[in-house]
């Protein structure tokens, strides 16, 4: 089944957990325990943090779209990123890129580091990272496109690299989607998701995917998974799977409307820089052609001034000023005080976010009102 559109697969059920009446829209098993009609036969289920069947079905969707073996679905992201990271000790060294998601900064530096992992930072987008690795360099770990930077890795390159080390390669998947780009396909071992992004879709709720192609990283990860207990609930579990069902659309109009509201800021005088992988001068373009289907809807840009900063988040209408992304709405995102508020200071400074920067997930509203708003606010 794995030649079917990926459009297909978003509307797909695994057969062997279907529902005995045929229901087309997967039920929320919302039960904590499961009976057993005598000693040795499970129905398959025996305690929801173990498995659950909704559970199961959009891991099942979401393996099929990353074309991993499995997917483990997690209360969070970061909770998908956490449950990762037990897999290292002390002395284990992690290359990680300078640009991430600030949660994901603040795990590996508050508490991964101190249960003894070692971390080294780099722009991985600038391939400088042949002389970081270690002897004891066990995993590298990245997005790309990069939060909020958008920097573009290319994969294949540096998992490449990371397979003739035998070093774990991870990337974050959430900014592109398996609907734009598939890591495990372009040699990365473990692909992360933020499922309350995209997949999900629809800024309702908050969940996490870890993919992996590797029977024995899947039964150790599975492990950890039912003992520490960071499962999605069942109905969190449904919720993801009915935004999958439109993923492919939401996508594509989303992305329409990046192309040109990044066209439109990159044309105004009150924005100095437009960052979107889409725009034929971003560095990351020709990566992105060969690696991924698409450019996504994350656009970040500077403006002139904190001044107009405020001004823009202040009387925004259409889009709203918020924290997260992937939704169905536009959001507009200050990462300096929301989404990076945590990443030391000279980091910060180091990859250019300041006070000047703004994040877009642009959503699939007119265009016309998306662009108009702006417009307003700019002559304000
Ligand atoms: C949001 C996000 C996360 C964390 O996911 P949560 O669901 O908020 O825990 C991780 N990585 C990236 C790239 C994100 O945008």
């Amino acid at each position: 089944m794995s030649d079917q559109c990926i459009e297909t697969v978003c509307q797909s059920c695994k057969k062997s957990i279907a529902d005995q009446w045929g229901a087309l829209s997967f039920p929320i098993y919302q039960t904590a325990t499961f009976a057993h009609r005598g000693l040795g036969e499970s129905t398959g289920f025996d305690y929801t943090r173990m498995q659950n069947p909704t559970r199961e079905q959009l891991e099942y969707v979401v393996a099929r779209l990353e074309h991993g073996t499995d997917a483990m679905a997690f209360a969070s992201g970061m909770a998908a990123i956490a449950t990762l990271m037990e897999i290292f000790g002390p002395g284990d060294h992690i290359i990680v890129d300078s640009d991430l998601y600030g949660g994901s900064v603040r795990l590996f530096n508050e508490i991964n580091k101190k249960n003894g992992v070692e971390f080294t930072t780099a722009d991985l987008c600038e391939k400088n990272y042949t002389s970081l690795f270690e002897k004891n360099t066990r995993a590298v770990y990245l997005e790309t496109p990069t939060n909020p930077m958008m920097n573009v890795t290319d994969i294949a390159e540096l998992a490449g690299e990371c397979k003739k080390r035998g070093v774990m390669l991870i990337v974050d998947n959430t900014f592109l989607s398996p609907y734009f780009q598939n890591p495990l396909d372009l040699g990365a071992d473990v692909v992360i998701h933020s499922g309350t992004k995209f997949l999900g879709g629809h800024h309702d709720t908050i969940g996490g995917f870890i993919v992996v192609k590797d029977e024995e990283l899947d039964a150790r990860l599975r492990f950890i998974y039912k003992t520490t207990g960071a499962g999605l609930s069942p109905f969190d579990s449904w919720l993801i799977l009915r935004g999958i069902r439109t993923l492919a659309v939401r996508m594509e109009r989303a992305q329409e409307n990046a192309i040109k509201l990044a066209e439109y800021l990159k044309a105004s005088r009150y924005v100095t820089k437009v960052i979107y992988p889409g725009l034929p001068e971003h560095p990351g373009y020709e990566i992105s052609r060969r690696q991924s289907r698409g450019f996504g809807a994350m656009i970040s840009f500077y403006v002139e001034s904190k001044e107009l900063v405020e001004h823009i988040l202040k009387n925004i209408e259409v889009a709203y000023f918020a924290e997260s992304l992937g939704g169905t709405e536009t959001l507009i995102t200050y990462p300096i005080t929301q989404t990076h508020a945590d990443v030391p200071k000279d980091l910060l400074e180091k990859n250019g976010i300041n006070d000047r920067l703004l994040r877009l997930s642009v959503g699939i509203e007119g265009i016309d009102d998306l662009i108009g708003d702006f417009e307003r606010v700019f002559e304000l």
